[in-house]
C-alpha cells in the first residue's frame, strides 16, 4: 500500500468524538409529584368556580371557604413544583471529559483529573482536577438525581484513566452502570491540538498534523516526541514516528482498545478551525 493511500485509509477511520449530557433527575417519587400537582390544581380549579358560582357557599358563614379552597391548592401545586425540581447542574460525561453545566460549561479534560473518590456519607462522586483552563475544580455528582451520570463516569474513567480512581471495588459493584441509552448523545468537533502543548517535550504545536493524540486521556504529543506510553498508562507505540523512535516501533504493540484510534490528527484542518483553537486558547 502506497504512502498515500495509507494516509486516506486511516483519515477515513479518524474517531469521532461524542459526550453525553445527563439532566438531574428530582430525588422524589414522580407519583408522589404527580398526584400532589394533580390535587394542586383540582382544588385551585374548584375552589375559583365554588367563589364565583358555588351557591353552597352563598351565606356569610361559608362564603370564606372557596377562598381557602384556592389557597391550600396554590400550597399543594407549589409543593409539587418545589420536589419536583431540582438545582442540580447537568453533567456531560464523554471523550473531552467531565464538564458541568452550571450557568456555561466548565469542562475537565480526563488528562487533568487527580483523583475520582467515593462519598459515602452523601453518596457522591466526587470528581477533583482541574479545568480546560488550569483552575481548580471539583466535581460533586450525587447518585440521587445523577444515578445514570455516575453509572458513566466511573465506567469511563475506569476505561480511561484508572490510575486516579480511588473507589473500593466492592463500592463500584454497587454503582449503576453505564447504560447504553442513557443521557443524550452529543456529537463533538474534533480535539483542536493546535496552540496545545506536547505533554512530553512541552513544545507548543503550530500545525495540526503534528500532533499526535492519546484517544484515552487526549493527551497532545509532538509527532517527535510520543513516548512509548501515555501518562494514563495507554500504549502509544502505533503513533510514534521515525522521529521519535528508530528500533522497535511497530503497529503490532497497541493496546487493543487503541487500535481503532489511529492518528486523528490526520484530518484535515481547515484554516477557520485552526483559526478558531487558537481563539479559545486565548480565553
Ligand atoms: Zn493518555
Amino acid at each position: 500500500m502506497s504512502d498515500s493511500k495509507k494516509k486516506k485509509a486511516k483519515a477515513k477511520r479518524a474517531p469521532r468524538r461524542h459526550e453525553r449530557r445527563f439532566l438531574a433527575q428530582s430525588a422524589h417519587s414522580k407519583t408522589l409529584v404527580r398526584v400532589l400537582a394533580a390535587l394542586g390544581a383540582a382544588a385551585m380549579g374548584a375552589g375559583s368556580w365554588a367563589h364565583f358560582y358555588g351557591q353552597v357557599f352563598a351565606d356569610d358563614e361559608k362564603k370564606a371557604i372557596p377562598v381557602y379552597i384556592v389557597a391550600a391548592g396554590a400550597v399543594l401545586a407549589g409543593v409539587a413544583i418545589w420536589l419536583g425540581t431540582t438545582t442540580e447542574p447537568a453533567i456531560r460525561v464523554g471523550d473531552p471529559g467531565v464538564a458541568v453545566e452550571r450557568g456555561d460549561l466548565r469542562r475537565m479534560p480526563w488528562n487533568a483529573i487527580s483523583q475520582i473518590t467515593w462519598q459515602e456519607g452523601t453518596l457522591s462522586l466526587v470528581v477533583m482536577g482541574r479545568d480546560e483552563s488550569g483552575k481548580e475544580l471539583t466535581v460533586k455528582v450525587p447518585l440521587n438525581g445523577h444515578a445514570e451520570a455516575v453509572g458513566w463516569i466511573v465506567d469511563e474513567a475506569r476505561r480511561r484513566i484508572p490510575k486516579v480512581v480511588d473507589i473500593d471495588d466492592a463500592v463500584v459493584e454497587k454503582l449503576p452502570s453505564a447504560g447504553e441509552h442513557a443521557g443524550q448523545k452529543i456529537d463533538l468537533e474534533a480535539l483542536q491540538a493546535v496552540g496545545k502543548k506536547c505533554s512530553a517535550s512541552g513544545k507548543t504545536i503550530s500545525y495540526e498534523p503534528d500532533a499526535r493524540i492519546c484517544s484515552r486521556c487526549e493527551r497532545v504529543y509532538h509527532k517527535a516526541s510520543v513516548p512509548k506510553k501515555c501518562k494514563c498508562g495507554a500504549s502509544l507505540m502505533h503513533m510514534r514516528s521515525k522521529l521519535a523512535d528508530d528500533d522497535d516501533a511497530t503497529d503490532d504493540d497497541a493496546g487493543d482498545d487503541d487500535t481503532s484510534d489511529e492518528r486523528p490528527s490526520e484530518r484535515k484542518t481547515s484554516k477557520r478551525q485552526r483559526a478558531a483553537a487558537e481563539e479559545e486558547d486565548v480565553t
